[in-house]
């Protein structure tokens, strides 16, 4: 006789066995401040440093703003009970975002006015940006992204229509790039659909993920993304992001490098300046050291993006400019990232240095 509970239970297996490892460890991500801080064995929401102590309630008040997201994975290489770990830093809200500060707005970055289409962004010559989802795995709290309302960032519609034909009507588009929010949020099948219907496009010749799923949720980089990745025509770059080299320090994260690298995928990384997380020679040393480790190249370092609510993390332009010259001094050129300022308007990333 089947009982009712057996039923349900087969029912479950099914119905769990489409859910993937990677969208399991999503789905358990820590979403609580709180919860974040019994993992960590961290007492008492920290003062914010150099502000006025409005503590745990300017704290809250930050997560709703912008609420916490970080998976287990990246949890595991933060440093137990210690407020300033590098990594805690990127992902913890804090008062200080509540801080109005002169020139730091909602958007610095001007991207509204180059959507061309649904979700495509035209800004650079023979490079189209998607706006696949405005989806992450993790939300880093200097993000300049953080104030575009996920239901209204324009992402990518339905079957991928407009942006396909977007592309197919402009010749000279010779790279895709998918972004977000983060693209690897996407299931296979969805992105599978895409790269079906682009493999036809001729014009392209390169793909290219702006990701922060291998070195947040290394999960992600499954065999079913592995066979997915397989079918693209078109060569590939991953550009990853990661700002320490403390972030790279785990098997899980080598191992989806790893596997990326002998897919044929070019490795590039992109990594923001942040006050009090990686702005020191020796940061930038270890980071791109442990990229090159991993086979990744170091791509761009970026300046803060003058976004509302990010202040405290921002580093002075000269202060940047010194530190790159000290990696030059110690790195050869190739594990020197360029480091870059967006500015709204402008038809590439602009070199600082
Ligand atoms: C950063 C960016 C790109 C890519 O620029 P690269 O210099 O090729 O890395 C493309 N489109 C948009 C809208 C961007 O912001
Ligand atoms: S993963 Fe990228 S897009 Fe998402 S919050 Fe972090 S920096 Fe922003």
């Amino acid at each position: 006789m089947i009982t009712g509970i057996q039923i349900k239970n087969q029912v479950e297996n099914v119905v769990s066995a489409k859910v993937a490892v990677w969208q399991r460890e999503l789905a358990a991500a820590v979403r609580d401040p709180l919860a974040l801080m019994q993992v960590l064995g961290l007492e008492e929401y920290p003062p914010s440093p150099a502000l006025p102590p409005q503590g745990v309630k300017g704290a809250e008040e930050a997560a709703r703003q912008f609420r916490l997201l970080v998976p287990h994975s990246y949890i595991a290489r933060m440093r137990k009970g210690d407020w300033n770990d590098p990594l805690l830093r990127q992902v913890l809200p804090l008062d200080a975002e509540l801080q109005v500060v002169e020139g730091f707005h909602a958007d610095p970055v001007g991207d509204n006015q180059a959507l061309v289409a649904d979700g495509v962004l035209h800004k650079y010559h023979g490079r189209v940006l998607l706006v696949t989802t405005g989806a992450c795995a993790v939300h880093c709290r200097y993000c300049f992204r953080r104030h575009f309302p996920y239901s209204e960032s324009n992402p990518v519609k339905g079957e991928w229509e407009g942006a396909l034909a977007y592309i197919r009507a402009n010749p000279d588009v010779c790279e895709v790039i998918l972004s977000g929010g983060d693209p690897l949020t996407l299931a296979d099948e969805r992105l599978a659909l895409f790269f079906k219907q682009l493999n036809g496009i001729s014009h392209v010749k390169r793909v290219r993920f702006h990701t922060r799923l291998p070195v947040v949720l290394p999960s992600r980089i499954d065999a079913g993304f592995l066979q997915m990745l397989a079918t693209i025509r078109q060569q590939v770059v991953m550009v990853i992001h990661a700002n320490h080299a403390q972030e790279l320090a785990a098997d899980d994260v080598r191992q989806a490098l790893a596997a990326l690298h002998s897919a044929g995928v070019t490795l590039l990384n992109q990594a923001v300046l942040l006050r009090g997380v990686n702005n020191s020679v020796q940061a930038q040393v270890n980071l791109s050291e442990a990229l090159f480790a991993e086979r990744v190249l170091p791509y761009y370092l970026h300046v803060l993006d003058r976004v509302a609510g990010a202040a405290h993390f921002e580093v002075a332009e000269t202060e940047a400019v010194h530190m790159v010259d000290g990696m030059r001094q110690q790195l050869p050129g190739f594990l020197v990232p360029k480091l870059v300022r967006e500015v709204a308007g402008e038809k590439a990333k602009t070199p600082i240095f």
